[in-house]
């Protein structure tokens, strides 16, 4: 059975999965909820908008995605507040990106109305998805993948945008060790970096491997020409904090525009903390640790929040950092959780109830 709502046509389970979960002990993108939001893209224009059951995906071995990875993604969450209401933040930020990811990788983009509408709709039907335990929420996974057929290096004619959700709990535990990178390259001037292309993260996981293996759990990019300059923590942006300033770069071609990275200046600026946004360098950290100056350093993103740095190596030295009382990365993660669960006070218009 179908119906349509507004201009959605929506296919429900005929069974909900969701009495399998145990939403006390969720892990971190490995379940599903019960239906997805699908729109493919064919003869020049997105079709019909849908929210059907959740399902596998069936493609062509020619499909284009398999051999020149057109695909793009965004990563957002809802949260369920005391009265129960569900919440986004910031929302049209990951829809506004999602189209720039699109364009740099020559996809169609996705209209900005019917990207919100697919998202309520969806969120409306699997409201009871979203978990309400400390730190959980419901993980939004919005991609496009090339579709159409053929072995031609060529842009394709055919794309599917779909939306699925993860219950999920916390992203990381405790600290990481970080090492700074000087021989692999995230992101370079003129490429893809700043976009959410599958192939970047990709590109990670050898030299995030070979960091694993030496003792450390992350690795802190540098920028490809000189490897002078610390530009993102992984697949997180970076924030550090010398003496009582908190610093992080420019954002770039190869500098990924983090929406909490944003918050989080915006935030820090409104707790009175001094923010300067600008270049790293790798031997101002060396500097500033020997001083005792280096007080924290962490990673920024929607998954982990914020994700606390204990030490970094360096061309085989370690400099940890020391441990904290009334850290700025608890305060600003205090800060930027309460907005986003419903806790306290909106103060910039970040919250986003579907209702
Ligand atoms: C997604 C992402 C971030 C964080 O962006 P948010 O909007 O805060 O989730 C930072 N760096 C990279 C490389 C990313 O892919």
């Amino acid at each position: 059975m179908s119906v349509a709502t507004g201009n959605i046509v929506i296919k429900k389970v005929s069974k909900s999965r969701i009495s399998e979960i145990d939403f006390s002990n969720l892990a971190f993108g490995q379940q599903f909820s019960d239906h997805m939001f699908v729109c493919d893209y064919k003869d020049g224009k997105w079709q019909q908008s849908q929210v059907i059951p959740f399902q596998n995906i069936s493609l062509s071995p020619s499909s284009k995605i398999f051999h020149y990875g057109q695909s793009i993604f965004e990563g957002m969450k809802a949260y369920k507040n005391e009265n129960g209401e569900t919440l986004l933040f910031r929302p049209l930020e990951n829809q506004k990106r999602l189209n720039i990811s699109a364009k740099r990788l020559a996809i169609p983009e996705f209209p900005e109305e019917s990207f919100m509408e697919g998202l309520e709709a969806l969120l409306k039907i699997d409201k009871d998805w979203i978990p309400t335990t400390e730190g959980s929420s419901l993980y939004i996974r919005p991609f496009m993948l090339a579709t159409g057929n053929g072995f031609h290096a060529s842009p394709s004619d055919e794309y599917k945008f779909v939306i699925a959700t993860s219950p999920s709990g916390a992203y990381f535990g405790g600290e990481i060790k970080v090492l700074i990178e000087e021989k692999y390259s995230r992101s370079a001037n003129g490429g893809v970096g700043f976009a959410k292309a599958g192939g970047n993260y990709a590109g990670q996981f050898y030299p995030t491997q070979l960091a694993k293996e030496k003792g450390y759990q992350q690795v802190i990019w540098t920028d490809d020409n000189t490897h002078e300059y610390i530009e993102e923590a992984g697949a997180m942006n970076i924030f550090v904090r010398i003496g009582d300033t908190l610093l992080t770069g420019p954002t770039s071609d190869r500098i990924l525009d983090g929406i909490t990275r944003k918050s989080i200046i915006t935030i820090a600026e409104d707790e009175g903390i001094k923010v300067e946004v600008r270049k790293i360098k790798v031997s101002e950290l060396i500097e500033a640790s020997k001083k005792g100056e280096l007080k924290e350093m962490f990673g920024a993103g929607t998954a982990a929040v914020i994700s606390p740095i204990a030490g970094f190596g360096h061309r085989g030295e370690d400099y940890d950092l020391p441990e904290m009382e009334n850290s700025y990365a608890s305060r600003l993660k205090k800060r930027i959780t309460d907005i986003q669960y419903g806790k306290t006070e909106d103060k910039f218009g970040w919250r986003y109830p579907v209702k």
